[in-house]
């Protein structure tokens, strides 16, 4: 498995620093966010390093769309199937990618607007 020494998610990853983990399965993780923006707000990642969407190939694909599957998991099971939630990857300084291992939040739990800022 490919991890990144200074990564912080890599470290969640590793179990070298505690989170919240909601969910786990030989390929992702998912946690809580520790700067939770609505009720649900969850982390899925990839437990190989990859440090965006940017670098993401097609022999990733597989991967992306399993993050997909699990958010989707993650906001059923916490109730939110029928009222809604959202999915965000930020990709890159523009969209305020501030931790550089992908990471897919997943938010629910309270109305949203649109476009997001
Ligand atoms: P982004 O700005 O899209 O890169 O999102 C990074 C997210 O990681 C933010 O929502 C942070 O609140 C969250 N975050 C940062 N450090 C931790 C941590 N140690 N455990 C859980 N979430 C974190
Ligand atoms: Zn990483």
């Amino acid at each position: 498995m490919s991890t990144s020494d200074d990564c912080l998610f890599c470290k969640i990853a590793r179990g070298d620093i505690k989170a919240a983990i909601t969910y786990r399965d030989d390929r992702t993780i998912a946690f809580k966010d520790i700067g939770p923006k609505a009720p649900l707000h969850e982390l899925v990642i990839p437990a190989r390093h990859i440090a965006s969407l940017a670098e993401a190939t097609p022999a990733d694909a597989e991967l992306f769309g399993h993050l997909m599957v699990v958010a989707a998991q993650r906001a059923k099971e916490s109730g939110l199937a029928e009222n809604g939630f959202r999915v965000v990857m930020n990709a890159g300084d523009d969209a305020g990618q501030s931790v550089h291992h992908v990471h897919l939040h997943v938010l629910g739990g309270r109305a949203m607007v649109w476009p997001p800022g």
